[in-house]
């Protein structure tokens, strides 16, 4: 089951997509990733989707990828007497902590933090970027606001706060039984909705250990602001344009994208570009233009992941949309520009072994014209640093960890297969040309370069480079065992 694209796709399931043979369907189209949504998911829905996903990679003998994303601090304001009013601009409305039903000019807020944190001249935002109103005086107990942007303002809409760094932990007591409910389960990947800065990634990553890989979604202007750290204590990132844009000037978020996913490829760390990839495909089987264009751009800045949400979650067509991403990514990944538009931003190895083997193995592929670089792999530390490269050939992760070829299902270029550790050297060598023949990566001939630790089976101490060459039946040629 061998994809013919670098670029791996995600999807999220929902009412639409749940179904096993929806799930196998969808697999079939090219899902990579299933992300499973908390914020919508009951725990035993969530249980029954992650038990079909497992049927459907046990079927294909194919690692899939599981993503539990947990819906992180979202916070309503209280109910309206009316059920909604009109709010106008420049008119003067408050928040406060009197627990009755609001009016035109006051709605209760329940959250106590946010007095605490927030300033005069902070911005609020509410319902999706609907109203905004800026702080013109505050006290422990109420918010006074002046209306920029009016309109009309239901009960327990959201309400966010662009400018107010929150003493909030990233985790709500129902992110908390989420997460325990996920890593139970053993899901792959946890995105965290909202992180504000990389001290959120510390206090989650005491939970979770090493049971998950942890994702940071980027959607809070602080995110920005403290991108790298945040990057560095994270093991991927998400580009969450849809809250991104709510928090931020919609026109800010193409030129963050394309920070988020620069700064994430130098750092080695798999990024994820996601919502309203294909929106108008939630109600129509083909995209618009602008849709298209956004999916390439996406391929072009050498993103590992691209992502669907309501459109496989909730929508008419999600099968078409997936196969759409697919073409469109396949296209541009053989488009005659798109080498050099990737490695435009190209980036220098650290003075580390494993970035030193990493940048030679790329090197060397290109210049013998290799047909696959062949990683032996425990953690998958190995393969990240080779696929940093983005090298033209494909990488293959072999690993005896279940987990780590699950995770690298996230990552762009890895096609990752779960094997036993090699008996020695020779058997290694054999067992990466079967697998690189067998997969139809090579011809008799052809060439592939292997790294791996030794002595084998110890992990983190890849400091080995072998270029091996198959012939008719797909052993090495034997001068070179
Ligand atoms: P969400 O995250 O769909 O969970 O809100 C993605 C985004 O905000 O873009
Ligand atoms: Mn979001």
């Amino acid at each position: 089951m061998r994809r013919n694209r670098r670029v791996k796709i995600v999807a999220t399931l929902g009412p639409a997509s749940a179904a096993p043979e929806m799930v196998e369907r969808l697999f079939l189209a090219g899902v990579d990733v299933f992300r499973i949504n908390m914020s919508h998911s009951s725990h035993d829905g969530s249980k029954t989707l992650y038990n079909t996903v497992r049927a459907c990679a046990a079927r294909h003998r194919h690692p899939i990828g599981i993503l539990a994303d947990l819906q992180g601090p979202k916070f309503r304001i209280g109910e309206f007497q009316a059920g909604r009013v009109n709010v106008p601009a420049k008119s003067i409305f408050r928040f406060d902590r009197a627990e009755v039903l609001g009016d035109s000019e006051r709605v209760f807020l329940p959250h106590t933090q946010i007095f605490d944190a927030i300033e005069p001249g902070h911005n609020l935002v509410l319902d999706d970027g609907k109203l905004r109103m800026r702080v013109i005086e505050k006290s422990d107990v109420q918010i006074v606001t002046e209306v920029i942007t009016g309109g009309m303002l239901a009960s327990r809409k959201g309400i966010s706060m662009p400018d107010t760094l929150l003493p909030i932990s990233p985790l709500t007591e129902k992110d908390k039984q989420d997460l325990s409910h996920a890593l139970k389960l053993g899901v792959d990947w946890v995105a965290l909705s909202f992180v504000q800065r990389a001290e959120d990634l510390h206090e989650v990553r005491k939970l979770i250990g090493d049971k998950a890989a942890i994702l940071s979604k980027i959607e809070k202007p602080s995110a920005v602001t403290d991108l790298e750290a945040i990057i560095a204590a994270s093991d991927g990132i998400m580009v969450a344009r849809g809250d991104l844009g709510v928090e931020l000037p919609v026109e800010k978020v193409p030129g963050i994208q394309k920070r988020i996913t620069r700064m994430a490829r130098a750092a080695g760390k798999p990024v994820i570009v996601a919502t309203q990839m294909l929106e108008s495909m939630i109600s129509s089987p083909m995209p618009t233009r602008a849709e298209v264009s956004d999916v390439a751009t996406a391929v072009f800045d050498g993103a590992d992941a691209i992502m669907l949400s309501a459109e496989s979650a909730v929508g008419q067509y999600p099968t078409e949309a997936i196969q759409m991403m697919d073409k469109i990514a396949i296209e541009c990944e053989h488009d005659p520009v798109y080498e050099a538009i990737l490695y435009a931003t190209q980036t220098e190895p650290l003075p580390t072994g494993a970035d030193a083997i990493a940048a030679a193995a790329s090197a060397i592929a290109d210049t013998v014209q290799l047909g696959a670089i062949v990683c032996y792999t425990a953690t998958g530390s190995t393969v990240l640093r080779v696929t940093r490269e983005r090298p033209g050939i494909p990488v293959i992760g072999l690993t005896p960890v279940e987990s780590t070829a699950r995770r690298l299902s996230l990552v762009w270029g890895v096609q990752s297969i779960l094997t036993g550790d090699p008996e020695n050297l020779s058997h290694m060598v054999r067992k990466a040309c079967r697998i690189a023949f067998e997969e139809g990566l090579v011809k008799p001939r052809d060439g592939i370069l292997i790294t791996a630790g030794v002595p084998l089976g110890s992990p983190g101490a890849t400091n080995m480079i072998r270029i091996a060459f198959v012939d008719e039946s797909g052993a090495p040629i034997a001068e070179d065992v």
